[in-house]
């Protein structure tokens, strides 16, 4: 390439990352959580749960610890600003909370990426963690899981004026951004494995990366896309249709099984009480999809 040209090369490039960058400044926030009509959730008085060393740990420190996500808009986001926590996974956290008698509002948040869930249970960094965690058996080798209380799909978000994208039988040759220890990264390199996988620590990386005019795709939950989609409703959409099943889990160290069950009794009052509703409406279902039926919880036996 002639210098001169090269030069226009790099300028464009530089431009269009400004413009996309530009663009997500400026297009509307996504709807936050309407404060008002999330739900109060009664702390247990009296509480008690002998058998699990990480309520134990918890009740001695005080408050519990939860590893989350805090940029996935709708599910799991910080307020750089407040350093606040909001979204439909941190209401189940904050439920869950009030269920093992702690006040939600002690809860002391960490952002997790995908990659780093298995070693900050197995380390004891965190009591328990909820982020658009899929329950799978490899995982249970490695970690316990309550639930499942949603289930999501995977699918895939692209730039709005993409033509050649309708679903992963169309990725052959595209490259792919998903994020490093999930499942959809897994998917896409076992059964599509023409495609050019890319893989960085978070999601929204990934999407401005796809603005940014380096990669063709990204690929995740469709709960997680919807979120940035409306996030840059000029710039990007959602192509195709699910192609998985995501059983949402809250993660918990593997041996504690007290834990688990607990938190599986949890779930189960808080959607006969109408709280797992509510907090849905007020978060997730901003997205435009209605509640749906809640999943039946998998109380599997301790291994
Ligand atoms: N649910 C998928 C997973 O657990 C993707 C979302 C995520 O990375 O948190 O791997």
């Amino acid at each position: 390439m002639r210098p001169a040209r090269r030069f226009c090369t790099a300028l464009a490039v530089l431009l269009l990352s400004l413009l996309a960058a530009c663009g997500r400044e400026g297009s509307p926030p996504v709807k936050g959580p309407k404060a008002d009509q999330l739900p109060v959730y009664h702390v247990a008085t009296g509480f008690q749960l002998p058998d699990s060393p990480t309520w134990q740990r918890a009740k001695s420190r005080g408050h519990l610890v939860v590893g989350a996500k805090e940029d996935q808009p709708y599910l799991g986001e910080k307020d750089p600003a407040t350093g606040v926590y909001s979204g439909y996974d941190i209401e189940i956290a904050r439920m869950m909370s009030a269920s093992l008698g702690f006040d939600p509002k002690t809860i002391a948040f960490r952002t997790i990426a995908s990659a780093n869930r298995e070693t900050a249970l197995q380390n004891g960094q965190i009591d328990y963690y909820v982020g658009t965690y899929t329950i799978n058996d490899l995982r249970k080798r490695q970690v316990g899981f309550a639930g499942p209380y949603y289930i999501a799909g995977q699918s895939l978000l692209v730039r709005k004026d993409e033509k050649g994208i309708d679903g992963p039988q169309d990725l052959a040759g595209k490259k792919v951004c998903s994020a490093a220890g999930s499942t959809p990264l897994q998917r896409i390199q076992r059964d599509y494995p023409k495609a050019i996988a890319v893989a960085y620590d978070t999601y929204s990386i990934c999407v401005d990366n796809l603005l940014s005019l380096q990669v063709d795709a990204v690929t995740t939950d469709d709960t997680i896309l919807m979120g940035f989609a409306a996030k840059a409703p000029d710039e990007l959409r959602i192509a195709g249709k699910p192609f998985s099943k995501e059983p949402y889990g809250i993660g918990v160290p593997r041996g504690d099984t007290a834990l688990r069950f607990a938190l599986d009794d949890a779930i189960e009052a808080h959607e006969k009480n109408g709280d797992w509703k509510k907090a849905y409406d007020a978060t997730l279902g901003l997205s435009g999809v209605p509640a749906p039926q809640p999943p039946p919880v998998d109380r599997y036996p301790a291994s």
